[in-house]
């Protein structure tokens, strides 16, 4: 049977998925489990772009409008919901602390407004003091009482092992529903100039589609224009560090504009302080000795006084894929038919949402949710 776009079922679709980080890995378990014939291209391994090299807080803290965060809210949900129907524990929701010190009171007033803006919109949003904090919730941790007034804990935050879930996630659409994922590059695409109809491999093969699904991270805008397409997105780099194995225990992600940091697994600590990204070189590895590294290692000491003397183990670097009003561009080229494009900032977060719904959009159901985020909304300046 040949797929119709707008039909009541993806039964018979040919997809291809270009991508197989968390975005792309989604969607290929979401659209084989509906029915369509389903093949990922990653041109090196699940997990290894943005995803794999991401702080990769699940949030919607400050996130606006109001759709936006709802979109982040649900998505958490949504997450827990995939992890759980395919076994896994690749989802740490298990919440997040902030903090502000008074001292830093444009920041500690944003933090307020934040909070108030949570509430307003329904996020429990518990408040304490640094004392509880270090009593009850997380022992190693070192905030100052004389500094900080008012700690918020947001139960439903977390964050989100972005390899395994990538390669779990697309190793049980091929398990369970037949999908298959080509280990490849994609160089080109099948069709006319208003049309396409599969993609054009390194290796010199094809593959045939009804639908191209362009997740290709921060490269979607190099895709995009092998198809003569305007993607407006910009590529930002950022930069963290994870230490070796440390004699501390971390259950929370702490996010403040002093410290940023969350488990990483196996006792190590992942940090992500605000200055790191500035000094981030595309290409470039940063070595672990770098001052900036160490600058960043001392703060994290500071925070969590058990890593003395804990080694920095790595240094991650990752490329946003930024689009240029900074929401998600999510739909069918407003120019070419049959590319479908699915790119934003947070895609760790919100890649288990936007697979249910553009799985839901090419089943033919509701698309309400994602009208703020289609590509037409830049149209005038799409090739700026
Ligand atoms: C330092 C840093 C911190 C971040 N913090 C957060 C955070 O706290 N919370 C959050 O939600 N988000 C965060 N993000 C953003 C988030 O990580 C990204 O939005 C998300 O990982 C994007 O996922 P993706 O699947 O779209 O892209 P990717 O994970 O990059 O996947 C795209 C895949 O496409 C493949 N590909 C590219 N070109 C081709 C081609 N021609 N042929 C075949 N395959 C191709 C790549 O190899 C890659 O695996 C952060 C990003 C960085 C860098």
């Amino acid at each position: 049977m040949r797929y119709e776009l707008g039909a009541d079922t993806l039964r018979g679709a040919r997809i291809v998925v270009i991508g197989g980080g968390a975005v792309g890995a989604a969607l290929s378990y979401r659209l084989a489990q509906a029915g369509a014939q389903t093949v990922v291209v990653e041109r090196n391994y699940a997990g290894s772009g943005t995803s794999g090299n991401s702080f990769a807080w699940l949030n919607g803290f400050s996130k606006t409008p109001r759709h936006y965060h709802r979109l982040n809210i649900m998505s958490i949900r949504d997450h827990q919901d995939l992890a759980d129907e395919l076994g896994g524990s690749w989802a740490h929701i298990d919440g997040a602390i902030h903090w502000e010190p008074e001292d830093h009171q444009v920041q500690a007033d944003k933090m307020r407004r934040d909070v108030a803006r949570l509430r307003e919109w329904g996020v429990r949003v518990d408040q304490t003091s640094p004392e509880l904090v270090m009593q009850e919730l997380e022992p190693d941790l070192w905030i100052d009482p004389e500094r900080v007034s008012n700690v918020y804990v947001v139960p439903r935050e977390g964050w989100l092992e972005g390899v395994t879930m990538a390669h779990r996630v697309i190793h049980a659409a091929i398990v369970r529903y037949g999908a298959c994922l080509e280990r490849a590059n994609v160089t080109g695409f099948r069709g006319s100039d208003a049309a396409v109809s599969g993609v054009l491999l390194g290796d010199g093969r094809e593959l045939p589609a009804d639908v191209v699904i362009n997740a290709a991270g921060p490269e979607a805008g190099r895709i995009s224009a092998l198809a003569a397409a305007g993607l407006p997105l910009d590529r930002q780099i950022g930069m963290f560090f994870t230490t070796a194995p440390a004699p501390v225990c971390l259950n929370h992600v702490v996010y403040g504009s002093t410290v940023r940091m969350r488990p990483d697994g196996l006792s190590r600590i992942a940090s992500h302080p605000e200055y790191l990204d500035g000094h981030a070189v595309e290409g470039v590895l940063t070595s672990v000795m770098d001052p900036v590294i160490q600058r960043g290692r001392e703060d994290a000491e500071a925070v969590m006084p058990g890593l003395a003397g804990v080694p920095v183990e790595a240094v991650r670097i990752g490329v946003r894929p930024m689009p240029r009003d900074g929401q998600p561009i999510v739909g069918f080229d407003p120019q070419i038919s049959g590319l479908y494009t699915v790119v934003t900032h947070s895609g760790i977060t919100l890649a288990a949402r936007l697979a249910l719904l553009v799985t839901e959009e090419l089943s033919g159901g509701d698309t309400s949710e994602l009208e703020p985020y289609r590509p037409s909304r830049f149209a005038a300046n799409l090739l700026s």
